[in-house]
C-alpha cells in the first residue's frame, strides 16, 4: 500500500511541495503519494484528521505552511527541540497514537547555505532581518553553527529585542543546544555603522515590494545576502547587489527543508541538486 503525505495551507494552489516530493520519491524509489490540501482557515485540525482517517494506504505525515504552522505546533502531541525553539511546526509525522511535530525550515536554510552556496555560518557575523515566524525558526539552527555574532533587526524594534532575549535566556539552555553567542535584537536604525558577512532577509517585505531602510554598510566585504522569498527579484536583492554582495533567493531553502522532511519520514536523504535545478528552470 502506498504511504500518503500532504501539504496543508491556505492558499495552497501555488505550492511546489507536491512536485518536490514527487521528484524525491522517483529519485529514491519510495512508494508514496503527496497531495496539496486547502484547509479552511478555521478547519486545520479537522482537515488533518480527515486526511489521517481517509483513503487507501496509511497517512504517514504532512507538511504545513502559512497560516497553520502555529496551529500545527499545538496539534502535535510531541515536539522536537527545534520545533519548541521555533514555536512553529512545518512537518508532522503520524505515528501510532502520536502526532510528532518538527520544524525543518532552519535546517533547510543551513543546508542551503553550506552545501549549495558554500557559505558556512561558522565564524561569520550574521544579520537576520525580521522577527516573525520564519526568523524565529532559523535562530537556533544558525546559533548551533557557531557564528561570531547574530544580530536580529526588525521594523518593530521591540519584537526583535524580545526574540533575542528569549533565545539568550531560554532556548540556549535546551539540551544539546549549547551555543556560544547570545543574539542581539534591535531596530534597523541600530545598524548604522555595522558590517556583516551574511545578511538573511526573513521579512515578508519582498512580497509587498517594500524596500527595507538598511544602511548600505551592513553588506560587508564578500558578504552573502540571502532572501527567503523566492521566484522574484526583491528590493532587498537589488539593495544587496548594489552593495556588491553575493545574492541568493529562498528556493534552495524550500527544497532543503523538504528534503529534511523526506528524510524524517522515509529515512533516506534525497539529492537536492537535480531537484533544485529542475525547479529553477521553471521559476
Ligand atoms: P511573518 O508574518 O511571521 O513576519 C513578517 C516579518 O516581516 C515581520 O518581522 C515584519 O516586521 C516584517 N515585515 C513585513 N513587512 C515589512 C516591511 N514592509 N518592511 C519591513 N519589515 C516588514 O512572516 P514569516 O516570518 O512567516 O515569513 C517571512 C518571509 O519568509 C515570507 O516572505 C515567506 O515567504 C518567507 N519564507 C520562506 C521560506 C522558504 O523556504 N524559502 C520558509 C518560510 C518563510 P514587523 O514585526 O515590524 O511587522
Amino acid at each position: 500500500m502506498t504511504d500518503r503525505y500532504a501539504v496543508f495551507g491556505n492558499p495552497i494552489g501555488h505550492s511546489k511541495s507536491p512536485r518536490i516530493h514527487a521528484l524525491f520519491a522517483a529519485q529514491t524509489g519510495q512508494d508514496i503519494s503527496y497531495q496539496a490540501i486547502l484547509a479552511e482557515r478555521d478547519g486545520f485540525a479537522a482537515a488533518v484528521n480527515a486526511f489521517i482517517d481517509a483513503g487507501e494506504g496509511l497517512a504517514r505525515g504532512a507538511n504545513v505552511t502559512v497560516p497553520f504552522k502555529e496551529e500545527a505546533f499545538r496539534l502535535a502531541t510531541r515536539r522536537t527541540a527545534r520545533a519548541e525553539a521555533a514555536g512553529a511546526v512545518n512537518t508532522l509525522s503520524f505515528e501510532a497514537g502520536a502526532i510528532v511535530g518538527d520544524n525543518t525550515d532552519g535546517a533547510g536554510l543551513v543546508r542551503d547555505l553550506k552545501n549549495n552556496l558554500g557559505c558556512d555560518p561558522a565564524g561569520r557575523r550574521i544579520l537576520l532581518l525580521g522577527a516573525g515566524g520564519a526568523a524565529r525558526g532559523v535562530i537556533l539552527p544558525l546559533l548551533l553553527e557557531g557564528p561570531t555574532e547574530l544580530v536580529i533587526a526588525n521594523r518593530t524594534e521591540e519584537t526583535a529585542a524580545r526574540l533575542a532575549l528569549e533565545f539568550a535566556n531560554s532556548f540556549a539552555r535546551l539540551p544539546g543546544c549549547a551555543v556560544g553567542v547570545k543574539p542581539d535584537g534591535m531596530g534597523f536604525q541600530g545598524l548604522a555603522g555595522r558590517q556583516f558577512d551574511l545578511v538573511i532577509n526573513a521579512t515578508s517585505a519582498g512580497l509587498s515590494g517594500d524596500t527595507l531602510s538598511l544602511p548600505a554598510c551592513v553588506f560587508g566585504p564578500r558578504c552573502v545576502a540571502y532572501e527567503m522569498v523566492y521566484g522574484r527579484e526583491t528590493a532587498f536583492m537589488a539593495q544587496a547587489r548594489e552593495a556588491r554582495a553575493r545574492v541568493a533567493d529562498g528556493l534552495g531553502m524550500l527544497v532543503e527543508q523538504a528534503a529534511e522532511a523526506f528524510f524524517i519520514w522515509r529515512g533516506v536523504r534525497p539529492h537536492t541538486a537535480p531537484v533544485l535545478a529542475a525547479l529553477a528552470k521553471v521559476s
